[in-house]
């Protein structure tokens, strides 16, 4: 297979963003905590870049993560920056049989021989010819997932120091693991450190000295989950196709990454029969990529045969535009799926069942739009078969949503069941899903409850500055490791 054409790297601008605006969120005690941290970080880096390296600017949660992670490091004088690999359709589908692999699922069935380690070095081989040039030795560089982990030999053939973050895993080891993990083991078992979402989804090989644990976080001021008012929400679904009704106000308004205003100018490619949902009928939606592991027909399943039709309530599942995530080339066979289940459903259940395809073209509107899906919604649902972290249950918690997630990977990290959310202990039980989403539509004092200790929850662990502080510490610990506690910064830039 030839990668001829591919393999150029793409930096993506990140915008300085100053911590300071979490101040009123966290507490003044916290804020001071965060700064002298801060104030280490940037000593350490004085000199050096900390280069993240993924797969895709948009689409997805590492997407989603670095934006805003990268922007608080750089308003904390860290010289953070963000690069995007390329890659091939075939390399794209090698890596996401590595990523269902390491999901403990067989994915597409298809191998992961020779020829397929063939083509992954190739992709990974240029793109690392254009990374040389990018980094220097005293920089760190931070490879996320499988798509990049084959740059790591290349990288510390530079005396450049690698940690590799993998924002995903399996709760309980099988042969898909273990495959992919023999697949990785080369490329990643001697990085400087590997970072993990979850306790328990390191790979078997893994020295534990070298492994941390760092759950993801989320950031309340970006276009994915800043405050919006109840007619704003209701006007962003009328516009984009998800609510029926008349808009009251011209496109709502937003605010981009980079401070400036956006306008919500697109809809939604929307799959129903009949109407969108009145504004007044319950919303229970989930918001996914069209991933077998997020399980959207299952959840079309449990709301259509196990939520009682008379409580009135509508399901939107929502995904991105099929052609929207570069690096997730089986979108469209899993939306195929939902459609064909869509279709065979009763109509009186089909007519309460929407499916929506977000526009991509603007990430920053496409997050306003899915903002304000969150903030409608009566009931979240999470319903993966396998999970990373779920950043959707921090973004629908942080909402004060009430949230059904699996008893999966990093789920069971944001939710206590019965304490900030419902938890499904068997993520394959419909029953149980659908009596669970009933349960919080019947009861909203119960459901409110759960919602405002969500709030907090998400407020108390997962911001960015406790994110960024849980790296900094593990950045000083690879750099003095490498140096033997000695500075080894190399001239300024
Ligand atoms: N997301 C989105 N639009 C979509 C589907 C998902 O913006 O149509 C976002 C979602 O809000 C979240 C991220 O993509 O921020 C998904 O992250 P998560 O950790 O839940 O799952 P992943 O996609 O990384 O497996």
């Amino acid at each position: 297979m030839s990668v001829e054409g591919h393999g150029r790297m793409r930096e993506v601008a990140v915008q300085a963003i100053d911590a300071a605006r979490l101040e009123p969120l966290i507490g003044a005690a916290r804020m001071e905590q965060y700064l002298a941290e801060a104030e280490r970080a940037r000593e350490l880096f004085a000199g050096r870049a900390v280069v993240s390296v993924n797969s895709t600017a948009a689409g997805g949660g590492v997407a989603e993560l670095l934006q805003s992670l990268l922007a608080y490091a750089r308003g904390a004088g860290v010289d953070a920056r963000w690069l995007v690999i390329d890659g091939d359709p075939a390399f794209f589908a090698i890596t996401k049989r590595i990523h269902n692999w390491i999901y403990g699922t067989p994915g597409d069935g298809g191998p992961l021989g020779e020829t397929e380690r063939a083509h992954y070095e190739a992709v990974a081989a240029r793109n690392a010819q254009e990374l040389r040039a990018l980094v220097r030795p005293g920089d760190v560089v931070l490879l996320h997932d499988p798509q990049p982990a084959g740059l790591a030999p290349a990288l510390r053939a530079l005396g450049v120091p690698v940690v590799w973050r993998c924002h995903i895993g399996c709760d309980v080891a099988n042969e898909w693991t273990e495959r992919a993990w023999a697949f990785l083991r080369r490329y990643v078992e001697p990085v400087d450190g590997i970072v993990v979402s979850h306790a328990g989804f390191a790979p078997p090989w893994a020295d534990p000295a070298r492994v941390h644990v760092i759950p993801p976080s989320i950031d309340p001021f970006s276009a994915k989950n800043q405050p919006l008012e109840p007619a704003q929400v209701r006007d962003a679904l009328v516009y984009v196709g998800v609510l029926a009704g008349e808009a009251d106000g011209p496109h709502v308004g937003f605010t981009r990454r980079d401070g400036s205003p956006g306008r919500i100018n697109r809809h939604a490619d929307v799959l129903q029969t009949g109407p969108p949902p009145p504004p007044d009928a319950p919303l229970v939606a989930q918001v996914s990529r069209w991933d077998r592991l997020k399980d959207m027909p299952g959840v079309m399943e449990a709301f259509a045969h196990h939520v009682d039709p008379s409580l009135g309530a509508h399901l939107l599942l929502a995904g991105p535009v099929v052609t929207g995530v570069a690096d997730d080339p089986e979108g469209g066979a899993v939306l195929r799926d939902c459609i064909d289940r869509w279709r065979r459903l009763p109509h009186h259940a089909r007519s309460r069942v929407h499916l929506a395809c977000m526009p991509m073209a603007d990430p920053d509107e496409q997050a306003a739009i899915v903002n304000a899906l969150q903030r409608h919604a009566s009931v979240v649902v999470q319903k993966s078969l396998a999970e990373g972290f779920g950043l959707t249950v921090s973004e629908a918690m942080w909402k004060e949503r009430p949230v059904v997630g699996s008893a999966v990977g990093g789920i069971v990290d944001q939710i206590r069941d019965g304490e900030d959310g419902l938890l499904l202990p068997d993520p394959h039980d419909l029953a149980a899903c659908g009596a669970a989403i009933e349960r919080l539509l019947r009861d909203p004092l119960e459901a409110a409850r759960l919602a405002r200790n969500g709030h907090v929850r998400v407020r108390d662990e997962f911001l960015g500055d406790r994110h960024l502080e849980r790296y900094a510490s593990l950045f000083a610990q690879v750099v003095a490791a490498r140096t033997g506690g000695g500075d080894a910064a190399t001239a300024p830039r």
